[in-house]
């Protein structure tokens, strides 16, 4: 016997139909502080950015092409973790006991003594409905609802359902894995005695942006499926209710529905921009051309922080320098006091934003964000001869800061570099492969910066011949040029440099 000092368990937690915000409060506190998490195919993956950086993810899901890991090996992956000590989050789509073999999982941790506590979830059929408009129960034409299974699986033909029995129903059925035997459960509904009329939906990844839903007869309905396209996972949803379905399509109605776009990752303000273009309905693919990496001196942090008391001025450069170095002072210092009575400047206004959310308030912003500015500002408004300053850094751009800050101004400048930023190599990264193979409708190019980049990497952005041509988006007159500079088409161009223009300008170009 080992001496078991800590006690595992396992939280069976249901992850919910795809979209991330319709998992519970407690599953979001389980998979922050879970030390693995074990998780399948319908999963989303995005979830798991929750996770601790360290906490370890297993997936357990099919491998394109290739069969699940069998459900006895996920079980005993379960009960080793947990007998190690370990909080173990086991992730199934939808909710854990609907059609999950949720069942078979806690039947085996009972045979283990393993503890474990259930966390539902919004399960596929109530939320195929909800995104499709959908009232799966209606006083007038509806008050039950059914959840059968169709298995997808033909090695699983024997199904022990009466479709027969079903066919009588009055009320709302709602098939998972119901497509790959659909023509036969159809034709038994029929023999029971469902009209060949009744509405049948087919909702395909629901309440992802790349959701897709057709609608039909008993009779229609394969070869509507088919002619669409849409395949597994699919929710179908059979009954007059399907008729009674809202108008106004909220989800799959809204303007980027159904459009690929892509944007960089190389400034702060893209999870913004994505966040804009994602509640539109677009899928955003995300090209990180930057990595931005801790670079750190622990004798100069030291002897920085040792004497952080004797600056007048510091001089934070980007939000990824803030952030590292509160970090840093964190640790180092109890009382933000320590900091000294020193003023704060920040080159623009992301920057400064940053630094407020420490409730500290900035004293200098050039009007426009970049280190030159910075410098004519200090240099016209606040004359720094002989002024002790300390610039918080990253490897690059910061040599002419500094030695304008010295050379023009007299400063006397010490330089506290915190990370460094390296192009990212985008032949391995799995974003940059989905373009090449699938292309986009629009990339968006934020600054001149952001079009470099896209030149330089153009190797590894490659289109294979039946991906789709994308329109190049530019956020300003500044960025086009860089755009027309390296040949490229601009496709559009924001009226006003703001990312709401930007998107409404995307959205307009894209439903032209
Ligand atoms: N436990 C899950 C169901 C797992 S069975 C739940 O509660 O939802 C897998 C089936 O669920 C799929 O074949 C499909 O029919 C359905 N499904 C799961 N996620 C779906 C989604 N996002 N959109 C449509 N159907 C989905």
């Amino acid at each position: 016997m080992s001496s078991q000092t800590k006690t595992g368990k396992v939280y069976l937690i249901g992850a919910g139909p795809g979209d991330p915000g319709l998992v519970t409060v407690r599953a979001r506190e389980l998979i922050e502080t879970a030390d693995v998490l074990v998780y399948d195919y319908l999963a989303n993956p995005k979830l798991l950015d929750w996770a601790r950086p360290e906490a370890e993810r297993i997936y357990v899901g099919k491998r394109s092409g290739l069969h699940s890991i069998p459900q006895d090996e996920i079980e005993e992956i379960l009960v080793e973790r947990a007998n190690k000590g370990q909080q173990v989050v086991r992730l199934k789509g939808g909710d854990p006991f609907v059609f999950g073999r949720g069942g078979e999982e806690i039947a085996e941790l009972e045979a283990d003594k393993i503890p474990y506590e259930i966390v539902p979830g919004v399960t596929a059929a109530l939320a195929a409905a909800a995104y499709a408009g959908i009232p799966l129960s209606h006083r007038s034409y509806s008050s039950s609802i059914t959840f059968l299974t169709g298995h997808e699986n033909p090695e699983k033909q024997s199904i022990s359902i009466d479709f027969k029995q079903h066919g009588k129903t009055n009320g709302t059925l709602c098939l998972y894995m119901g497509l790959g035997q659909l023509p036969r459960i159809l034709s038994e509904l029929k023999a029971g005695g469902m009209a060949g009329e009744m509405p049948v939906g087919a909702i395909q990844w629901a309440t992802l942006n790349h959701q897709r839903s057709v609608y039909g007869s008993v009779d229609s309905i394969v070869s509507d499926i088919e002619a669409a396209g849409i395949s597994t996972p699919a929710m179908i949803i059979i009954g007059d209710v399907v008729s009674k379905r809202s108008k106004t399509e909220w989800f799959e109605g809204r303007p980027l529905m159904g459009k690929k776009i892509v944007v960089t990752r190389a400034r702060d303000q893209a999870g913004q921009l994505t966040a804009l273009l994602e509640s539109k309905g677009a899928e955003v693919i995300e090209l990180p051309f930057i990595e931005v990496q801790p670079d750190i001196n622990p004798q100069l942090i030291t002897e920085i922080l040792a004497g952080i008391a004797i600056y007048e001025w510091i001089i934070f450069t980007s939000v990824n320098g803030v952030k590292a170095f509160f970090d840093i002072f964190y640790k180092a210092f109890d009382d933000i006091r320590c900091l000294g009575p020193m003023r704060i400047a920040a080159v623009g206004a992301a920057t400064a934003r940053e630094i407020g959310s420490h409730h500290l308030k900035v004293d200098l912003i050039p009007e426009k964000a970049n280190g030159d500015a910075l410098v004519d500002t200090f240099i016209q408004d606040e004359g720094i001869e002989s002024i002790q300053m300390l610039v918080v850094t990253g490897n690059q751009n910061r040599e002419s800061l500094v030695q304008r800050l010295e050379t023009e101004g007299g400063a006397i400048v010490d330089t506290l570099p915190l990370y460094k930023t390296s192009k990212t190599d985008l032949s391995e990264h799995p974003a940059a492969e989905r373009f090449r193979k699938e292309g986009a409708d629009a990339v968006l190019f934020t600054s001149s910066s952001t079009v470099k980049s896209f030149v330089d990497q153009a190797a590894a952005l490659t289109l294979e011949p039946d991906a789709k041509k994308p329109a190049f988006g530019s956020i300003g007159p500044v960025t086009t040029n860089s755009l027309k500079e390296h040949g490229l088409c601009v496709g559009f161009e924001s009226k006003h440099a703001s990312l709401d223009y930007f998107v409404n300008a995307t959205t307009k170009h894209l439903n032209s």
